[in-house]
């Protein structure tokens, strides 16, 4: 079954559009201009988790090249486990700092505190 996409922000679902980028290929929503990766993880990254939520992302990392007056806001997965902390703070209206990785993009070693969560989820 074919996935249907559709903006985070308004829920757009045809007038969308693919762009290749640095990072992958990136969908932008004519509706509202948003903007979000197109391959955004089914489950995270870290603890395989399927509790992904998408959440903005301030634009503080984006805003090289020519189409600085028609960003709107850049939309990154969260994992509801690994990147709790974070959703609770977007849940706030603050969006994500730039400079954040989502552990359900990129695997989070437990080096920073989080190790309870990771030993009780990683299999033996
Ligand atoms: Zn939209
Ligand atoms: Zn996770």
């Amino acid at each position: 079954m074919p996935r249907q996409m559709t903006c985070p922000s308004c829920g757009e679902a045809e007038n969308l559009e693919g762009r290749r980028g640095d990072a992958g290929i990136v969908v932008t929503c004519e509706s509202c201009h948003a903007q979000w990766p197109r391959d955004i993880p089914y489950t995270c990254a870290t603890c395989g988790g399927g509790d992904i939520h998408t959440r903005p992302r301030a634009l503080t990392q984006y805003s090289r090249g020519t189409q600085l007056s028609i960003v709107g806001l850049h939309w990154v997965p969260l994992c509801a486990v690994c990147d709790a902390d974070m959703l609770a703070r977007a849940n706030q209206q603050k969006p994500v700092p730039g400079q954040y990785e989502p552990a359900a993009v990129r695997e989070r070693r437990g080096d920073d505190g989080d190790d309870a969560t990771n030993t009780l989820i990683l299999p033996r």
